[in-house]
Order: C-alpha cells, then structure tokens, then sequence
C-alpha cells in the first residue's frame, strides 16, 4: 500500500501584492517549524507577481515550503499577450501549478480541453499540475455529482501515460463550497475522492491510483481539517481563504 505524503497548497487567489507575500511567507516559515515538513507538504500559491519574491525568501533561507503558480500558459513562448509560460514557471522554481480551477472555468471560460493542455504544459516542464474538478450546486442536487468530477478528471487527464498521471495531484473542489463558509461533510468529499481513486484505478492501474494525491477544497479551515483528513481518500487540502492568515494556515497545515 502506496503512502501518500498529506499536501496543502494555499491559493491565495487575487490577494496580496509582493511585499505582503514576502511577510506572509515569513509568519509561516517561522510558525512551522521544520520537524512539519517530515508529515506534510506545505505550499503557497501566490499570485505571478509574488512569486519571485517568495522564490528569493525560499531559496535564502532555505526553506521547507513549496510554491508555485495558480495558472500556466498551454503555450511555451510567443505573441500571447498576458500568458505566463511553463518554462517561465520552472525557471522561477516553482513546483506546483493549479489547473481548471473553477474560477478560470467560470470567468476565462476555460474548457476541459484547454485544462488539459495545460495539464500538459506544466508536466512538460517538471511542474506538478493540481488539477482542480468539482461541481455547481445544481449538479450535486441532481445527484450527478461524481459523473461531472469523473469526466473533468478524464478530460483533464486526456493522452496521459500512467508515469505521468502518477505525477498529478487531484483537487475535488465543488464549486459550492469555495469562498462560501459551506464545506463538504467529510463523508461527501471522501465519496467523490473515493470516486476520482476508482476512475484512476479504472484507466491507469492500482499502482497509479495508489500514488495520486487527492486533495479536498472548499472552505477549509484548522476547525474541519481533521475530519476531512482523516477520510481514507483525502490527502490534503487546497485551501483559499484561510491561506492568507498566518496563524489559520500554519494551525491548519500541523493539524494535517
Ligand atoms: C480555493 O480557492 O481553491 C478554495 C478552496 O477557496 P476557499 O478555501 O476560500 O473556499
């Protein structure tokens, strides 16, 4: 049985500009002391304009903390005006990205197939994607709520050999539970992350479904980490919100 190293990766989404990164990363770096990093794997994701700044901080101090980007280009280089590209994004040392997030899906209009060339795009360049999937409250109500996480997931994972889909980290994120204060029951999310363990088990192996993190989103916080967590299939969190108070975050990552 394959063990899977806990991840929670903070979104920071549109907040904080880059000395605003620069304290936050240094209120988690001291909050969390080294003896964490051996039980979780702790990353901030801050806007572009942020990132050197924490690649700065990281690098001086030597620090346990991960980071990365919260979109990637499917392109490499060229006349796309306003993309940031894989190669610019390994370049600055980032180890993660988020892909499909659902406020690209929504607001950028973003499809599966895009998502999966990025997908694509970020594994062509060593970077891990997180590839977000989740559903809209009418979805769930409608009780298809594992078949649209199931599809994303496939789309997203589109021509993918299984040493590469091993390299994916999943994040079932309904959409409902994001920014909201309304989490999933821990029985919820375990069903879908449950779910998402069986398609990949289904398409690309045991071996590889046993590795794959899958990670919970939507209104976490230190208060409902624990239970979430301790759900068979739930290997950490992506966390929005409560990623940009020090104190929340840091409770958050030692109680994982
Ligand atoms: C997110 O943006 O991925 C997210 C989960 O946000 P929040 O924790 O604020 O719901």
């Amino acid at each position: 049985m394959a063990s899977r190293l806990p991840l929670i990766a903070g979104n920071w989404k549109m907040n904080l500009n880059h000395l605003e990164a620069i304290s936050l990363t240094q209120k988690i770096a001291f909050s969390l002391p080294e003896k964490y990093y051996a039980k979780v794997e702790v990353a901030v994701l801050p806007p572009f304009t942020d990132i050197r700044s924490v690649q700065t901080l990281t690098d001086g101090d030597k620090l346990l903390l991960k980071y990365g980007a919260q979109d990637i280009s499917a392109f490499d280089s060229g006349a796309y005006t306003g993309e940031v590209s894989g190669v610019m994004l390994a370049k600055l040392g980032c180890s993660y990205v988020t892909v499909g997030h659902s406020e690209r899906r929504e607001y950028h209009n973003e499809s599966d197939e895009l998502v999966n060339r990025k997908v694509k795009a970020a594994l062509k360049h060593g970077i891990t994607p997180i590839l977000c999937v989740g559903e809209q409250l009418d979805v769930r109500e409608a009780g298809n709520h594992v078949a649209h996480c199931n599809t994303q997931l496939v789309e997203g994972l589109k021509d993918l050999t299984g040493e590469q889909v091993a390299k994916v980290v999943v994040a079932y994120e309904p959409v409902w539970a994001i920014g909201t204060g309304r989490v999933a029951s821990s029985t919820d999310a375990q069903e879908v992350c449950a779910a998402i363990r069986v398609q990949l088990a289904e398409k690309y192996g045991e071996e590889v479904a046993a590795v794959v993190r899958v990670l919970y989103g939507g209104s976490v916080k230190s208060g409902n980490i624990g239970e979430l967590i301790a759900q068979k299939d739930i290997d950490g969190a992506l966390v929005g919100g409560a990623s940009l108070q020090a104190d929340e975050f840091t409770k958050l990552c030692a109680l994982a």
